[in-house]
């Protein structure tokens, strides 16, 4: 609701005496898929641009910033390296196809480097990440016939009584990643079949795609092993999601700096992981980014970025958004994160 207050009002300034009060070193832009149709296992979850609406994008980035490549962010952040422009650090997650067909050819055309994050278990298409499984289930429910058939499954599932046909998208959007059995039962009830899905339709990036990827000089980081929230994971657990997928990373594509991108959030993460892999002299990882948005930290390998696909909007009103947000946090000393890893 701030958030929403804010971006509306951020909308009145003009840019430039936005980027002149903050004067930030470095944007992180990140999306997740570009196409001119959302595909099904994404189009419940958040807006996807357009080919057009992308490049728009870029040419508003490219006039305020200069492209940047991730292993030059921790000296841009230390101040070891200028440059006459901000840095923009562009990045996709998740790994879908679409980076091959679609935003490949366009960065390529511009001369733009970007950092494509990879969760190593659907690599391959060998799963597919649980909110696209709920995304799947819920693009099925507005036609399909049966819905006391399903509220008797969810009522099995969930143990609660009498659900009626509009708590199914809630409780549905509601489970998570160890839910993986319910999210089976409930997409047999309403016929589908993730591993036909997997097979026809091939959402996710090959091994192959990514090696061709990382030879016309693009970068490939980590995403986890199998996408959770991090904070309803034990710190074991979120050692070992970022350690064996920035091995993977390692193990399967040459000449990779090591990079690590927290799945949904950092918020949450147990502190020992940015001490573990980030804090010391002698980094285990290159570099960390998070999702909270324009938001500097005191650390120089970890970088916060900027979710775009909020809703769909031009890249400049959303740095619009993002800049005020910030100054307006600055305005009531809100910035007093210590580390700045987590909070939003
Ligand atoms: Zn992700």
């Amino acid at each position: 609701m701030i958030r929403e207050f804010s971006h509306s009002i951020a909308q009145l300034f003009p840019y430039k005496v936005l980027h002149g009060m903050v004067k930030p070193k470095i944007v992180a832009p990140f999306y997740h898929t570009i196409s001119n149709v959302a595909p099904l296992h994404i189009a419940s979850l958040y807006p996807v641009y357009t080919p057009e609406q992308f490049e728009r994008h870029l040419e508003f980035l490219l006039k305020h910033f200069e492209p940047t490549i991730s292993t030059d962010i921790p000296l841009i952040l230390s101040g070891k390296r200028k440059s006459k422009k901000p840095a923009l650090f562009l990045s996709f997650d998740d790994g879908f196809k679409e980076i091959a067909t679609i935003v490949e050819p366009i960065l390529s055309k511009k001369g733009i480097p970007a950092t494509f994050f990879v969760s190593p278990n659907f690599v391959d298409n060998r799963d597919l990440l649980f909110r696209c499984k709920l995304s799947l289930i819920v693009s099925r429910l507005s036609g399909f016939e049966d819905k006391s058939a399903l509220t008797g499954v969810l009522e099995n599932i969930t143990g609660a009584r009498n659900i009626g046909v509009n708590q199914i998208k809630g409780i549905v959007y509601g489970l998570g990643h160890n839910d993986s059995d319910s999210i089976d039962t409930i997409a047999n009830a309403v016929g589908l079949n993730f591993a036909e899905y997997l097979k026809i339709h091939q959402p996710y990036l090959t091994l192959n795609q990514l090696l061709t990827l990382s030879s016309k000089g693009y970068t490939i980081g980590a995403h986890s092993l199998t996408h959770p929230l991090f904070s309803a994971l034990l710190f074991e657990e979120q050692l070992n999601e970022v350690q064996q997928s920035v091995d993977w990373v390692q193990q399967n594509i040459p000449n990779q700096p090591k990079l690590f991108a927290f799945p949904f959030t950092s918020h949450g993460v147990d502190g020992r992981i940015f001490k573990h892999f980030i804090d010391s002299n002698e980094p285990k990882i290159d570099l960390m980014v998070g999702t909270s948005g324009y938001k500097p930290t005191h650390n120089s390998r970890f970088l916060h970025r900027i979710p775009m696909e909020m809703s769909l909007v031009s890249a400049k009103a959303r740095l619009k958004s993002e800049l005020f947000y910030y100054l307006a946090k600055a305005l009531v000393g809100k910035h007093n994160d210590k580390l700045g890893y987590g909070k939003h």
